[in-house]
């Protein structure tokens, strides 16, 4: 349905019309462009290698923080973190002094494309590894016109009253997958295929999740592994009549010494050596619930102050660190990365690409590692990601590729109005 009707969904000052052939976003979790670059040099990604050369290819940029739930919500609003209101995983609540979590939906400040066209009557399919995404994806969808929304991992309890789909792992023909694994990630895609098969919808997004990139570098059998089964994927979504648009939510970068152990600066405790403790406090983004790769060690950290301890004061300190690339206050860093005041620290620090921001060395479990080479992301070393399109651009789109740097948030409105 729909595709005779002249109508356009309208958000954060995007028009995009409707989709004259289904539409597949892909946001490859961790998918630094590293990743490609090395899987071309190695012959095992021919499909998106085709995409480069017959549709479009460019490394565009994230959002900073350069985390998972900030990236992703910023891809399905179109728009940066000061619209969404999602700026990482937590937030120190100034009332209360409380870390709240930014997990729940009622934290987004926008609807997403994906929304707004299930309630014009489009069939929206929105399909990821882990259900934390899933939700805050879902956020106001109409499940009345066929949309479907559920994640990999809760394949098995699927309903068609919230997920608008049941009996995945029948249509799949998959067992369900392990939450830390690629398979968690390469379910999405098949699935993400027999739907398209199935129903023809007109716009899909596809998140996977960056487990295996935590653990592996470009060029590993892990890696290699997962890249060509993607890039099968690719092909199979575009041999059904799909127009696919490539991006990724954040990069990654190894963040170890020569030796291998982990280059982490632990800056809570370097805070309390100079200023005294519970002057102030450091919050990491990026910690969450599933901390088992990463041991919650990212690349940008915020810090509260109190007591006396000025911003000025402990910019100054922690800009003089070894390993840390920037310091902003709260103001620049609004500025900067157009996030949203109220949720912002006072001061916020970004590590280099070769070291992790820590709290407390206490507080972090490395043994979580299981002997890998820490590889985590977070910073503006990590916001590169690639930017393809299975089809070619339109003159107007190509020019303005080239004008400005591409934000992988443009993503759907290259997909849907940007493509011939
Ligand atoms: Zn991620
Ligand atoms: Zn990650």
């Amino acid at each position: 349905m729909g595709e005779s009707v002249q109508r356009t969904v309208s958000l954060n000052g995007i028009s995009y019309r409707w989709p004259p052939q289904p539409v597949v976003v892909v946001c490859i979790d961790g998918g630094d462009p590293a990743y490609f670059h090395r899987a071309l040099r190695d012959g095992i990604v021919p499909h998106v290698e085709s995409f480069m050369k017959d549709g479009f290819s460019a490394v565009g940029e994230g959002v900073v923080p350069s985390l998972t739930n900030p990236n992703n919500m910023s891809i399905v609003t179109g728009s940066p973190q000061s619209v969404h209101g999602i700026s990482g995983n937590y937030f120190l609540d100034p009332e209360t002094g409380a870390e709240v979590m930014m997990n729940e939906p009622e934290y987004l400040r926008s609807d997403s494309v994906l929304a707004e066209f299930s309630r014009q009557g489009a069939k929206v399919v929105a399909i990821t590894a882990k259900d934390k995404l899933r939700r805050q994806l879902g956020r106001n969808f109409d499940m009345t016109g066929g949309s479907i929304n559920f994640s990999s991992e809760k394949a098995d309890q699927c309903t068609l009253e919230e997920n608008g789909i049941e009996n995945v792992l029948d249509l799949v023909g998959l067992p369900l997958p392990e939450v830390y694994s690629a398979e968690l990630s390469l379910f999405v895609f098949e699935a993400a295929a027999r739907i398209l098969e199935r129903d023809r919808p007109d716009i899909m997004y596809l998140s996977t999740t960056d487990y295996i990139q935590h653990k592996y570098p470009p060029g590993s059998t892990e890696i290699n592994d997962l890249y060509a089964k993607l890039d099968s994927a690719f092909g199979r979504l575009v041999a059904l009549g799909a127009v696919v648009g490539i991006t990724a939510d954040h990069g990654m970068n190894d963040k170890s010494k020569p030796d291998g152990s982990p280059n982490v600066l632990f800056l809570q405790d370097e805070l309390d050596g100079e200023f005294g403790e519970r002057t102030t406090r450091v919050i990491l983004p990026i910690t969450d619930p599933y901390v088992v790769h990463h041991g919650s060690l990212g690349g940008f950290v915020r810090v509260y102050c109190s007591d006396g301890t000025t911003p000025a004061a402990v910019m100054s300190f922690a800009g003089s660190l070894p390993g840390v690339e920037a310091v902003y206050d709260k103001a620049s860093a609004c500025a900067t990365f157009d996030l949203p005041v109220d949720r912002e620290g006072d001061v916020v620090v970004i590590s280099d690409a070769g070291t992790a921001l820590g709290a407390s060395e206490a507080g972090h479990d490395l043994t979580a590692l299981e002997g890998h080479r820490l590889r985590s992301h977070g910073g503006i070393a990590e916001r590169r990601v690639p930017f393809i399109l299975s089809a070619p651009l339109s003159r107007e789109y190509a020019t303005r590729a080239e004008s400005a740097p591409l934000r992988s948030y443009e993503m759907f409105d290259y997909v849907i109005n940007g493509v011939l």
